[in-house]
């Protein structure tokens, strides 16, 4: 498991084609309203249109909210998502699904999941990423119980800081930011499933039916104005659930407290106290957490319950450079060394 680990330090590396963008601009009329949207991108969306017949389909690897997602190959190994079609039932969804595939092009950091294209024609939708080849932080935390010693923790949070501001600059928010959508490849933060707007569609749907199922492990990472929504009659027309690049943080404050103590915050409650604690501004105590108190302070910043008082990403990465790194015996060159215990 011992691998060494770089952090890259670069920004915002704007990398976006140059070609598809002035397509972009050639085509647009300057009518921004959604109607006008297919027209506006039908052309440089065919680019990461990719025809179903080309993908080569193996074996699922698990399903998640939304979704199958299967091995495959299209010019190499790649992980192909297969969106469930039952939340996929209307024209307006197909379109936000669209929309949604217009943003993922734009995003090229090395944090992030490689966005290679996606199938597009009713009823085969499918995103098609580059196959993550580590294991998530939630396999390495909660499965395997492997260890993350205080400098590796911050090494971690810093390149998911990395992807997540660049991600905000982008205007993304990610809205399922949760140790099982961050994979850990040799070392290096890669982090999937950002903007997927179906997560948000489908609690609706749930709730609609008037029995929310809570996937278990998800509600330590949703913000408490998020989390009061849940509980809120909604109008029909009052579809989303409120998440915000602050909702983000809040959910990186969870990932890191993971990293940090190698359980999900409120582990001992029923759905129904964290639904009814953390709306009313509970938070999980930190008296017990070996960590520094600028550590406990920075996590307890990003659990902050109004949403404002939050940090951003920005912040977060600067603050995060200055928590003094401990000299450990082990790695003098901060490899990455996780160690396992021996009951798992
Ligand atoms: P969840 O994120 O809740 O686990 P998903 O539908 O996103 O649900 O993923 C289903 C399974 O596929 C998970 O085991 C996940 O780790 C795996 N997976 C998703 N995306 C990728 C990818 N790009 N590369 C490798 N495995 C992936
Ligand atoms: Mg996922």
């Amino acid at each position: 498991l011992d691998s060494d680990l770089t952090i890259s330090m670069s920004t915002d590396s704007d990398r976006t084609p140059v070609r598809v963008d002035s397509l972009d601009s050639q085509v647009s009329d300057g009518d921004a309203s959604d109607k006008a949207w297919p027209r506006q991108n039908s052309l440089s969306m065919r680019e990461w249109d990719i025809p179903w017949d080309e993908l080569k389909m193996g074996e699922p690897i698990g399903t998640g909210h939304f979704g199958t997602v299967y091995r495959g190959n299209w010019h190499g190994d790649v992980a192909i998502k297969v969106l469930k079609m039952d939340c996929l039932d209307d024209e307006k969804t197909l379109e936000a699904f669209k929309l949604e595939v217009a943003m993922f092009r734009k995003t090229r950091h090395e944090n992030l999941v490689l966005f290679m294209g996606a199938c597009m024609k009713p009823p085969r939708l499918a995103i098609v990423t580059s196959m993550c080849k580590g294991m998530t932080l939630y396999t390495h935390i909660h499965l395997y119980k492997d260890k993350f010693n205080v400098n590796n923790t911050t090494i971690v949070a810093q390149q998911i800081s990395q992807g997540m501001g660049y991600l905000h600059a982008r205007g993304i928010i990610h809205k399922d930011l949760k140790s099982k959508n961050i994979f850990l490849e040799n070392g290096k933060v890669v982090i999937t499933d950002f903007g997927l707007f179906s997560v948000t569609k489908l609690c609706i749907k749930h709730r609609k039916e008037g029995n929310i199922s809570i996937p278990p492990g998800w509600l330590c990472y949703l913000a408490p104005e998020v989390i009061r929504s849940l509980n809120a009659h909604h109008k029909p027309e009052d579809e989303d659930l409120p998440f915000t690049q602050a909702s983000d943080v809040y959910a990186f404050g969870t990932v890191w407290y993971e990293l940090l103590c190698g359980e999900w915050p409120f582990n001992t409650l029923t759905s129904e106290s964290i639904i009814w604690q953390v709306g009313r501004g509970m938070k999980q105590p930190l008296a017990n957490l070996q960590a520094s108190q600028d550590v406990k302070d920075i996590l307890m910043l990003c659990w902050s319950f109004n949403a404002a008082d939050r940090p951003d990403f920005a912040w977060l990465l600067k603050t995060l450079e200055k928590i003094p790194r401990k000299r450990l015996a082990r790695s003098p060159s901060h490899p990455i060394h996780l160690s396992r215990s021996a009951e798992s």
